[in-house]
């Protein structure tokens, strides 16, 4: 089982009566709901001491899920830098939604991060644009999602490896939803649906998809990471 933890930042769900009823439990109870029958969750939240992300935490997570919204600059600097410590070691990291903006997405991509939004509760299609993709294992053509925030491009982000979904927006909008990305030996994966007043986090097949992202953004052994000064053997 791949030893996953789920941060969330977890102040909307406590401040906001609209967040509350749709997330009652906070985002990362219903992240855990969906990922907890196949891989083995524990969960992390900004206000606990080192926001849950303990050297030990991350020394023991295969996989870091990471949601993150009106707060990302309560983030200790120290903790991102332990935390993008484990992702070059080899430590997997999905970033969900406006997770875009955290400390760590933008220091891993090097760019700002930026995009379009609009918060209209319009359609997405959620389109596979790379069917043999093992996190599209399962989905159908495309992932209709009835009511969401709309992202647009520019999304300020480097070039994916490999980029498996893309939405449209009933807008017009396009956007790239599912980036790929290695940095060091960790595999990162980039995912837009969500947003803390829309169930996203409930649809079946969006739990199928972050299923498969934990299974694909989990470390493999690899060989050993030795920098610095080499006699000859
Ligand atoms: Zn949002």
């Amino acid at each position: 089982m791949v030893a996953v933890t789920i941060w969330n930042e977890y102040r909307h769900e406590r401040e906001d009566d609209d967040v509350a009823a749709v997330y009652p439990d906070g985002i990362h109870a219903t992240l855990a709901d969906a990922l907890e029958a196949s891989h083995d969750v524990e969960t992390a939240t900004l206000d606990e001491p080192e926001h849950g992300l303990t050297a030990d935490v991350l020394e023991s997570t295969d996989v870091l899920l990471w949601w993150g919204h009106e707060a990302h600059d309560d983030v200790d600097d120290a903790v991102v830098d332990r935390v993008h410590e484990r992702v070059l070691e080899g430590m997997g990291l999905i970033v969900l939604h406006s997770g875009h903006y955290s400390k760590i997405f933008k220091r891993l991509m090097g760019t700002s991060c930026s995009l379009q939004w609009r918060e209209d509760g319009g359609t997405e299609r959620l389109w596979v644009v790379d069917p043999g993709h093992p996190i599209a294992d399962g989905v159908g053509e495309y992932v209709e999602l009835p009511e969401t925030e709309m992202y647009g491009e520019p999304f300020d982000v480097p070039e994916p490896d490999r980029l498996v979904f893309t939405s449209w927006f009933e807008g017009g909008e396009v956007f790239r939803s599912g980036c790929c990305y290695r940095r060091g030996s960790g595999r990162i994966f980039y995912f837009r649906p969500g947003h803390e007043t829309y169930p996203i986090y409930e649809h079946e097949e969006i739990r199928s998809i972050l299923d498969n992202a934990v299974e694909w953004a989990a470390p493999t052994e690899g060989a050993p990471r030795t920098f610095g000064h080499r006699d000859r053997d």
